[in-house]
Protein backbone atom coordinates (compact mmCIF):
# COMPACT_ATOMS: atom_id res chain seq x y z
CA UNK A 1 0.00 0.00 0.00
CA UNK A 2 0.67 3.60 -0.93
CA UNK A 3 1.60 6.08 1.36
CA UNK A 4 1.82 9.45 1.49
CA UNK A 5 5.45 11.93 2.06
CA UNK A 6 5.05 15.54 2.71
CA UNK A 7 7.53 18.12 3.51
CA UNK A 8 7.24 21.23 4.46
CA UNK A 9 10.34 23.49 2.41
CA UNK A 10 11.09 26.11 4.90
CA UNK A 11 14.09 27.43 6.36
CA UNK A 12 15.20 26.08 10.39
CA UNK A 13 13.75 30.03 11.79
CA UNK A 14 10.21 29.92 9.95
CA UNK A 15 8.18 29.31 12.90
CA UNK A 16 5.03 30.56 13.72
CA UNK A 17 4.93 30.53 18.22
CA UNK A 18 5.35 34.61 18.64
CA UNK A 19 5.44 37.54 16.28
CA UNK A 20 9.32 38.14 16.59
CA UNK A 21 10.67 34.47 16.36
CA UNK A 22 12.34 36.04 13.03
CA UNK A 23 12.80 39.52 11.51
CA UNK A 24 11.79 38.86 7.66
CA UNK A 25 14.27 41.55 7.21
CA UNK A 26 17.62 40.29 8.58
CA UNK A 27 19.69 37.57 7.14
CA UNK A 28 20.05 34.12 8.55
CA UNK A 29 22.57 31.13 7.72
CA UNK A 30 21.40 29.14 5.02
CA UNK A 31 20.63 25.13 6.20
CA UNK A 32 17.73 24.22 3.59
CA UNK A 33 20.19 23.86 0.77
CA UNK A 34 21.98 21.12 2.17
CA UNK A 35 19.29 19.65 4.34
CA UNK A 36 16.96 19.31 0.91
CA UNK A 37 20.06 17.83 -0.53
CA UNK A 38 19.99 15.45 2.22
CA UNK A 39 16.12 14.65 1.83
CA UNK A 40 16.70 14.02 -1.94
CA UNK A 41 19.88 11.37 -1.94
CA UNK A 42 17.43 9.52 1.11
CA UNK A 43 14.29 9.33 -0.98
CA UNK A 44 16.25 8.84 -3.70
CA UNK A 45 17.96 5.84 -2.40
CA UNK A 46 14.54 4.25 -0.99
CA UNK A 47 13.24 5.14 -4.11
CA UNK A 48 10.15 7.50 -1.69
CA UNK A 49 8.51 9.89 -3.93
CA UNK A 50 7.06 13.37 -2.02
CA UNK A 51 5.00 16.73 -2.11
CA UNK A 52 6.74 19.44 -1.17
CA UNK A 53 5.24 22.21 0.26
CA UNK A 54 7.54 25.44 -0.81
CA UNK A 55 7.43 28.30 0.56
CA UNK A 56 7.46 31.56 -1.74
CA UNK A 57 10.21 33.61 0.23
CA UNK A 58 12.49 30.19 -0.01
CA UNK A 59 11.49 29.83 -3.90
CA UNK A 60 12.67 33.02 -4.18
CA UNK A 61 15.87 33.12 -2.57
CA UNK A 62 17.00 29.72 -3.79
CA UNK A 63 15.00 28.71 -7.26
CA UNK A 64 17.30 26.68 -8.34
CA UNK A 65 16.75 24.01 -5.33
CA UNK A 66 13.14 24.20 -6.40
CA UNK A 67 14.53 22.82 -10.14
CA UNK A 68 16.20 20.05 -8.85
CA UNK A 69 13.67 18.89 -6.39
CA UNK A 70 11.30 19.04 -9.31
CA UNK A 71 13.94 17.29 -11.68
CA UNK A 72 13.95 14.38 -8.80
CA UNK A 73 10.95 13.48 -9.69
CA UNK A 74 8.81 15.06 -6.57
CA UNK A 75 5.15 17.20 -6.72
CA UNK A 76 6.34 21.24 -6.25
CA UNK A 77 3.23 22.88 -4.66
CA UNK A 78 2.64 26.04 -2.28
CA UNK A 79 3.10 26.55 1.66
CA UNK A 80 2.21 30.51 0.85
CA UNK A 81 4.92 33.06 0.73
CA UNK A 82 5.96 34.50 4.05
CA UNK A 83 4.70 31.96 6.89
CA UNK A 84 2.17 34.14 8.32
CA UNK A 85 -1.03 31.93 10.01
CA UNK A 86 -4.08 32.57 8.35
CA UNK A 87 -6.22 33.24 10.79
CA UNK A 88 -4.77 36.41 11.74
CA UNK A 89 -5.10 37.26 8.01
CA UNK A 90 -7.67 38.93 6.46
CA UNK A 91 -9.17 36.78 2.81
CA UNK A 92 -7.64 39.55 0.75
CA UNK A 93 -4.59 39.61 2.34
CA UNK A 94 -4.34 35.46 2.32
CA UNK A 95 -5.43 35.98 -1.18
CA UNK A 96 -2.47 37.77 -1.78
CA UNK A 97 0.17 36.40 -0.35
CA UNK A 98 -0.75 32.76 -1.58
CA UNK A 99 -1.53 34.17 -5.19
CA UNK A 100 1.90 35.81 -5.39
CA UNK A 101 3.31 32.34 -3.92
CA UNK A 102 2.04 30.16 -6.61
CA UNK A 103 3.06 32.17 -9.37
CA UNK A 104 6.62 32.92 -8.12
CA UNK A 105 6.77 28.78 -8.00
CA UNK A 106 4.79 28.19 -11.43
CA UNK A 107 7.56 30.65 -13.11
CA UNK A 108 10.19 28.62 -11.78
CA UNK A 109 9.10 25.11 -12.49
CA UNK A 110 7.11 25.91 -15.89
CA UNK A 111 3.80 23.96 -14.33
CA UNK A 112 1.07 24.41 -12.56
CA UNK A 113 1.05 24.08 -9.01
CA UNK A 114 -1.71 21.91 -7.67
CA UNK A 115 -1.94 21.90 -3.81
CA UNK A 116 -1.24 24.26 -1.08
CA UNK A 117 -0.22 23.39 3.01
CA UNK A 118 -1.36 26.29 5.07
CA UNK A 119 2.16 27.53 7.41
CA UNK A 120 1.19 25.54 10.81
CA UNK A 121 -1.77 23.73 9.74
CA UNK A 122 -3.59 27.53 10.30
CA UNK A 123 -7.18 26.38 8.69
CA UNK A 124 -9.35 26.53 11.91
CA UNK A 125 -12.73 26.80 13.02
CA UNK A 126 -11.67 30.76 12.11
CA UNK A 127 -10.63 30.49 8.79
CA UNK A 128 -12.46 27.76 6.97
CA UNK A 129 -13.33 31.17 4.16
CA UNK A 130 -9.42 29.78 2.71
CA UNK A 131 -10.71 27.31 1.31
CA UNK A 132 -12.73 29.04 -1.62
CA UNK A 133 -9.72 31.37 -1.75
CA UNK A 134 -7.50 28.51 -2.67
CA UNK A 135 -10.34 27.07 -5.41
CA UNK A 136 -10.54 30.68 -7.02
CA UNK A 137 -6.61 30.76 -7.36
CA UNK A 138 -7.10 27.09 -9.25
CA UNK A 139 -5.81 24.59 -6.42
CA UNK A 140 -6.47 20.80 -6.98
CA UNK A 141 -6.03 20.31 -2.95
CA UNK A 142 -5.53 21.33 0.35
CA UNK A 143 -3.53 19.70 3.21
CA UNK A 144 -4.07 21.95 5.75
CA UNK A 145 -6.36 20.16 8.28
CA UNK A 146 -4.94 18.53 11.18
CA UNK A 147 -8.09 17.05 13.15
CA UNK A 148 -6.94 17.61 16.05
CA UNK A 149 -6.84 20.40 18.63
CA UNK A 150 -3.88 22.24 19.69
CA UNK A 151 -2.74 25.58 21.30
CA UNK A 152 -1.66 26.30 17.72
CA UNK A 153 -3.72 24.83 15.20
CA UNK A 154 -6.19 21.96 14.94
CA UNK A 155 -9.91 21.32 13.43
CA UNK A 156 -11.00 18.56 15.68
CA UNK A 157 -14.37 18.35 14.24
CA UNK A 158 -12.90 17.63 10.88
CA UNK A 159 -13.13 13.50 8.72
CA UNK A 160 -9.70 11.83 9.43
CA UNK A 161 -9.77 11.29 5.67
CA UNK A 162 -9.21 13.42 2.57
CA UNK A 163 -12.89 14.91 1.43
CA UNK A 164 -14.28 17.90 0.14
CA UNK A 165 -15.25 20.47 2.32
CA UNK A 166 -18.23 22.60 2.14
CA UNK A 167 -18.12 26.78 1.62
CA UNK A 168 -21.27 28.83 1.66
CA UNK A 169 -23.66 26.02 1.53
CA UNK A 170 -21.89 24.19 -1.40
CA UNK A 171 -19.64 21.52 -1.63
CA UNK A 172 -16.13 22.62 -3.08
CA UNK A 173 -14.53 20.80 -6.07
CA UNK A 174 -11.20 21.36 -3.98
CA UNK A 175 -9.74 17.98 -2.05
CA UNK A 176 -8.77 17.86 1.26
CA UNK A 177 -6.28 16.07 2.38
CA UNK A 178 -6.04 15.85 6.57
CA UNK A 179 -2.78 15.50 8.32
CA UNK A 180 -2.97 11.44 9.37
CA UNK A 181 -4.04 10.69 13.23
CA UNK A 182 -5.10 7.37 14.82
CA UNK A 183 -8.19 6.74 16.89
CA UNK A 184 -7.37 6.01 20.12
CA UNK A 185 -10.35 6.07 22.64
CA UNK A 186 -12.58 8.10 20.84
CA UNK A 187 -9.94 11.02 20.25
CA UNK A 188 -7.51 11.53 17.39
CA UNK A 189 -4.02 11.09 17.97
CA UNK A 190 -1.49 12.89 15.65
CA UNK A 191 1.78 10.72 14.78
CA UNK A 192 2.48 10.99 11.05
CA UNK A 193 5.25 14.30 11.44
CA UNK A 194 6.89 17.27 12.90
CA UNK A 195 7.44 16.93 16.76
CA UNK A 196 5.45 13.95 16.89
CA UNK A 197 7.47 11.99 14.31
CA UNK A 198 10.28 13.44 16.36
CA UNK A 199 8.93 12.22 19.47
CA UNK A 200 7.58 8.57 19.23
CA UNK A 201 9.38 5.62 19.21
CA UNK A 202 9.86 4.30 15.65
CA UNK A 203 7.77 0.73 16.42
CA UNK A 204 4.99 2.66 17.63
CA UNK A 205 5.05 4.89 14.46
CA UNK A 206 5.02 2.19 12.02
CA UNK A 207 2.48 0.30 14.06
CA UNK A 208 -0.03 4.31 13.97
CA UNK A 209 1.26 3.74 9.76
CA UNK A 210 -0.01 0.44 9.11
CA UNK A 211 -3.40 1.07 11.44
CA UNK A 212 -4.49 4.02 8.97
CA UNK A 213 -3.29 1.61 6.33
CA UNK A 214 -5.80 -0.88 7.61
CA UNK A 215 -8.35 1.42 7.35
CA UNK A 216 -8.07 1.67 3.72
CA UNK A 217 -5.57 5.17 3.37
CA UNK A 218 -2.37 6.13 3.01
CA UNK A 219 -0.63 7.87 6.25
CA UNK A 220 0.58 11.17 5.55
CA UNK A 221 3.93 11.68 6.37
CA UNK A 222 5.08 15.39 7.10
CA UNK A 223 8.58 16.49 7.71
CA UNK A 224 10.65 19.84 7.55
CA UNK A 225 14.40 19.68 6.47
CA UNK A 226 15.20 21.14 9.42
CA UNK A 227 14.35 18.30 11.67
CA UNK A 228 17.03 16.37 9.91
CA UNK A 229 19.87 19.38 10.93
CA UNK A 230 20.93 18.71 14.63
CA UNK A 231 23.61 21.25 13.82
CA UNK A 232 21.15 24.28 13.07
CA UNK A 233 21.54 27.42 14.88
CA UNK A 234 19.41 27.40 17.75
CA UNK A 235 16.23 30.52 17.74
CA UNK A 236 15.57 31.80 20.96
CA UNK A 237 12.00 30.14 22.28
CA UNK A 238 10.07 29.59 25.07
CA UNK A 239 10.37 26.39 27.04
CA UNK A 240 7.53 25.09 25.58
CA UNK A 241 8.12 25.60 22.21
CA UNK A 242 11.93 24.98 22.13
CA UNK A 243 10.33 21.65 23.70
CA UNK A 244 7.74 21.53 19.82
CA UNK A 245 10.67 22.86 17.89
CA UNK A 246 14.02 20.58 19.00
CA UNK A 247 12.79 17.36 20.72
CA UNK A 248 14.10 14.28 19.05
CA UNK A 249 16.01 16.36 16.60
CA UNK A 250 19.33 13.88 16.94
CA UNK A 251 17.44 11.23 15.82
CA UNK A 252 15.09 11.84 13.13
CA UNK A 253 16.66 11.19 10.00
CA UNK A 254 17.33 8.03 11.11
CA UNK A 255 13.52 7.17 12.39
CA UNK A 256 13.46 8.78 8.95
CA UNK A 257 15.14 6.03 7.29
CA UNK A 258 13.84 3.13 8.81
CA UNK A 259 9.98 4.70 7.90
CA UNK A 260 11.03 4.77 4.07
CA UNK A 261 13.04 1.51 4.39
CA UNK A 262 9.56 -0.01 5.54
CA UNK A 263 6.60 1.45 3.91
CA UNK A 264 6.40 2.73 0.12
CA UNK A 265 6.36 6.76 -0.68
CA UNK A 266 4.45 8.74 -2.99
CA UNK A 267 3.14 12.54 -3.63
CA UNK A 268 -0.10 13.51 -3.26
CA UNK A 269 -0.75 13.67 -6.89
CA UNK A 270 0.90 10.79 -7.72
CA UNK A 271 -1.75 9.28 -5.33
CA UNK A 272 -4.54 10.82 -6.08
CA UNK A 273 -3.78 10.93 -9.79
CA UNK A 274 -4.07 15.21 -9.83
ZN1 LIG B 1 5.68 25.67 7.62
Amino acid sequence: MQNILTIDLEEWFHANYHDDVFDPQKTYEVRILQNTERLLTLFDEYKAKATFFVLGHVAEQHPQLIRDIAASGHEIASHGYAHQLIYQQTPAVFKEDVSQAKKRVEDIIGKQVKGYRAPSWSITSKSLWAWEVLQDLGFLYDASVFPIETYLYGLPSAPRFSYHPESGGRTLDLLEVPSSTVRVLNKNIPFAGGFYFRALPYPLIAQCIKTVNKEGHPAIVYLHPREIDPRQPRLTLSMKESLIHYYGINGCENKLIRTLKKFEFTSIEGYYRL
